[in-house]
């Protein structure tokens, strides 16, 4: 009998338990371990922050759909995991011990590294549910105020998508409620070029994205450090090619929401030889930590290099497709383990990702995310908010019926010729 956990029950740790249930013998147990029971859908966030979403909508309570696929769910959160002991300390003070681990603890916010950012401080935030309601509270009382907006994200962030979208649905949200002609926006971004999204641009992302700004007049600002943030200022340093401050500047805002660079959660990071600096877990192709091979790693968590120098770092965004390959690899390495074989499955990293803009929307997939690529394709159109839509009706549909990727979605990626999965000899 072996014990296996995974840590993390968001997007990436939900699926994986789903996913890895089917690859167990009988007498495994499978345990989860979340900070709560209740999972949310981060894509919805931006709408939850405009009020197109009410965050029940896009919430499930794990508890049953997790009892009923006899997987021990424990809510109270992992404190620390001890790798070389084979256990996982929650916080309780008690221990999981465990013969395999799968870390899905998802990004910490580092919002304290520039003074004043974070919805402690003085802008909103949509990576989590609570902030996204948070800032739609403050969107309401804007709107009862309207002045500057200014909308993007820190040097060091990896998720860029979810930027663009934010500005485009204020704009939409702005437009409907007869108030954009009195808000000024401004996109600010450590991207080195508009489009560039931590992949140094998608097709034709660069050009899909300026024109988009200029149509909605949203001046943008490329290159950009944020020094820090006051009540109702942010200022940033324009920086050149060279790396050197251009210009220094203070933007105004009544309204601002900058994403913030990403870390490794605090029950991981520091932890030498599984997680670099900055706390991400280092990963082989097997999605398996090289010193603790015993140890997986998927989602937002998993260490990337970024795709080349930039003059302000700018990370690699690890999007839902993505996540998902890592989830799918990972299961069947777990399960190669469990029946005595070697595992061999590797994730494609194929980035596929539809950015809504509330009336509109881009998508792209990246195949492989790092250029040269085989297929580098995007295309803007009114069916990208719809598909938007369907999906997240779809990825809660699954979440609530405890399947990750049923037939018919294999099917449909099958004749796309979009994998998840590379086998190695
Ligand atoms: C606003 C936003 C919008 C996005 N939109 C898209 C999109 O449209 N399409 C797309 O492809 N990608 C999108 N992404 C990127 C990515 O798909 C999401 O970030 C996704 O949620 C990442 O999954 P994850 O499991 O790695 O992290 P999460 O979903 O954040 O899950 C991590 C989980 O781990 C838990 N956790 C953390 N620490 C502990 C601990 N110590 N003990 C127990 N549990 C712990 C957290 O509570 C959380 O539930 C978006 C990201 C953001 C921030």
């Amino acid at each position: 009998m072996a014990e296996i956990v995974v840590i993390g029950a968001g997007l990436s740790g939900t699926l994986m338990a789903y996913e890895l249930v089917p690859q167990l013998r009988k007498g495994d147990r499978l345990t989860l371990i979340g900070e709560g029971s209740v999972f949310h859908f981060v894509p919805s966030n931006p709408w939850v922050a405009v009020g197109w979403r009410q965050r029940p909508e896009i919430e499930v309570d794990l508890a049953k759909i997790m009892k009923r696929k006899d997987i021990r769910f424990i809510t109270i959160g992992a404190k620390r995991l001890h790798p070389e002991e084979n256990r996982v300390e929650i916080e309780d003070g008690s221990s999981i011990p465990y013969d395999y681990l799968v870390i899905a603890t998802g990004p910490d916010l580092a919002f304290d590294e520039i003074p004043g950012l974070g919805p402690n401080g003085h802008t909103q935030s949509i990576c989590h549910v609570e902030h996204a309601s948070k800032a739609h509270a403050a969107f309401e009382a804007f709107c009862a105020q309207p002045g500057p907006v200014v909308v993007g994200a820190t040097q060091g962030a990896s998720c860029f998508g979810p930027a663009y979208e934010f500005a485009f649905i204020l704009d939409t949200e702005l437009k409907k409620r007869g108030l954009r002609d009195r808000v000024p926006m401004t996109f600010v971004t450590p991207e080195p070029y508009i489009g560039h999204l931590g992949l140094d641009g998608v097709g034709d992302t660069k050009s899909l994205m300026e024109s988009e700004l200029r149509e909605r007049h949203i001046k943008w600002v490329t290159n950009a450090r944020v020094k820090t943030i006051g009540s109702g200022t942010v200022e940033i340093e324009e920086v050149g090619e060279d790396g050197a401050v251009r210009e220094s500047r203070t933007l105004p805002f009544g309204y601002a929401m900058l994403l913030p660079a990403f870390r490794g959660v605090s029950a991981v990071r520091g932890i030498e030889k599984l997680a670099n600096p900055r706390g991400f877990i280092l990963v082989d192709k097997q999605q398996r930590n090289p010193t603790f091979p015993n140890v997986f790693a998927v989602g937002v968590c998993v260490a990337i290099p970024p795709i080349g120098p930039t003059p302000v770092p700018v990370g690699v965004p690890k999007t839902g497709f993505m996540i998902e390959s890592m989830v799918t690899a990972t299961a069947h390495n777990i399960g190669a383990l469990l029946a005595g074989r070697t595992p061999n499955r590797h994730p494609t990293l194929n980035a596929v990702c539809l950015a809504d803009f509330g009336n509109g929307g881009v998508a792209f997939v990246a195949q492989p995310q790092i250029p040269p690529r085989n297929v580098n394709w995007s295309a803007k159109g009114a069916w990208v908010h719809l598909a938007k839509v369907a999906f997240e009706k779809y990825f809660l549909r699954k979440v609530k019926r405890g399947e990750s990727a049923p037939f018919y979605e294999r099917f449909l990626m099958d004749k796309l010729n979009i994998r998840k999965l590379k086998e190695s000899a």
